[in-house]
């Protein structure tokens, strides 16, 4: 056993369902939990908006505050650092003398090259890296193809895989954590201290603004199971099916997919055929997706390399957009609705992602970037990969 494990939390801020630190527990006798504020996510993009908007960076900030708050009543805590993760968690691994750093797989360019970036660091002082793939429904070893032969759209997947669903049950949450006796926490950032003005958070509506964490996670699972499985209660809107929003601490990992899945399943054995279910396939998909295509998926061409469509980089066009000043009403309205509130349902997305792309003519990826930094629920490879489709440089045949 070894003696002490850095676990280095990332888009996996929950205690339940989180197989690489119930695999540090039990793999040594002192956990040593971090969680680093990356300053770069909150950079302002060539476009002159943040990558990650105020709104997602205080959901964060409450999410690190609940995860912190779970440690303790385990009796471990959670050291804060502010800075760049790859210097940072090499630092700490060497000055608590641990034998390794233990993470989630991330499958983005720009986390995967902070993990290597990470790992050389690691491997200058003699300490290993154990990487966990947590993030999606089915893990990769168990889907029936490889993920270079990926079926070219999401129906073609899902038929290849609902009848041969295998999904392992979640792991409970580890019953102690136990840290070095001296150690320095390290106080939770407030937004300014990420270099984001609060006062960019006055036009949101705090009612409608999710809170972060898993505790929260939960009982939005819980009120879901309530109401619409056993109580069987009709859906508000038909579009899309369901709206639980579970997406917006899905993206942070403060609730597991495979956790979401187990629990409908136990409410409902036939689960394997509703609308949330499918849903997590489909967000399963993109994760494949981006495996499978890594940069293309960023680029105007897309991963279907379509280099023969052209596309206008208008800012003027482009901001009537952002700001909801276009002639179309509706569109104008859900823009400010995802400026006040950070969602949008599926179908609302595409009515705008529809209108960027079709009736103005402008560069997808610049809408993309637009959604990145504000849905609460932003996830690197739906967003971008919805957005591959709408703008038909998606799906490879
Ligand atoms: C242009 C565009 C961009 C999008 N960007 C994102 C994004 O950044 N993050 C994100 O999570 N979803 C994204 N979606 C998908 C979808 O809009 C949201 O997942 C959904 O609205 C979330 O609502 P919910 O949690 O109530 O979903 P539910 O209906 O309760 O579904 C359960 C879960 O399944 C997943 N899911 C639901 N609908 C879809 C879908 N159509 N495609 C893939 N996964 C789905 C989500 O993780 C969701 O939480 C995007 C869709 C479009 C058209």
């Amino acid at each position: 056993m070894a003696q002490r494990i850095i676990y280095w939390f990332r888009n996996d801020l929950r205690l339940r369902d989180n197989e690489a630190l119930f695999s540090a527990v039990a793999s040594a006798s002192e956990i040593i939990p971090v969680y680093v504020f990356d300053p770069r996510q909150f950079d302002k993009t060539k476009l002159g908006f943040r990558r990650t908007g105020a709104m997602r960076g205080q959901f964060l900030i409450q999410s690190v505050v609940d995860l912190r708050n779970r440690l303790r009543e385990k009796g471990g805590d959670l050291l804060i650092r502010i800075g760049d993760p790859e210097k940072i968690i090499a630092k700490l691994a060497e000055e608590y003398n641990a034998g390794f750093v233990y993470t989630s797989k991330e499958i983005a360019p720009e986390e995967t090259r902070i993990e290597s970036s990470l790992s050389k660091n690691l491997k200058l002082v003699n300490i290993d890296m154990k990487l966990f793939w947590m993030d999606t429904l089915m893990h990769a070893t168990a889907l029936p193809f490889s993920i270079a032969k990926l079926p070219a759209n999401f129906p073609a997947f899902h038929n290849l895989i609902k009848t041969a669903l295998k999904i392992k049950e979640p792991l409970p949450e580890p019953q102690q954590i136990t840290l070095p006796i001296e150690y320095k926490a390290g106080p939770i950032p407030i937004l300014a201290q990420l270099g984001i003005d609060p006062n960019e958070l006055v036009d949101a509506d705090a009612s409608q603004v999710s809170i972060g964490g898993e505790a929260v996670a939960l009982q939005i699972l819980e009120k879901y199971l309530t109401d619409y499985i056993k109580e069987n209660k009709s859906y508000e809107t038909a579009d899309p099916l369901t709206d639980t929003r579970l997406s917006d601490w899905l993206s942070l990992g403060c609730i597991s997919a495979k956790y979401i899945y187990d629990q409908v399943k136990k409410e409902q054995a036939s689960a394997d055929d509703t609308a949330i279910i499918d849903n997590l396939l489909s967000r399963d998909y993109f994760h494949w997706t981006l495996l499978r295509y890594g940069p293309r998926l960023f680029k105007p061409s897309g991963v279907k390399h379509n280099f023969l469509q052209r596309w206008q980089n208008d800012n003027a066009i482009y901001e009537k957009w952002t700001n909801g000043e276009t002639e179309d009403n509706v569109v104008n309205q859900l823009m400010n609705k995802l400026k006040t509130t950070g969602f949008l349902t599926s179908a609302e997305r595409t009515t705008c992602a529809t209108f960027l792309v079709n009736k103005l003519g402008i560069n997808w990826t610049w809408g993309a970037m637009y959604f990145e930094s504000h849905l609460m629920d932003y996830e690197v490879s739906v967003n971008w990969g919805r957005w591959n489709n709408i703008a038909g440089v998606g799906e490879v045949e």
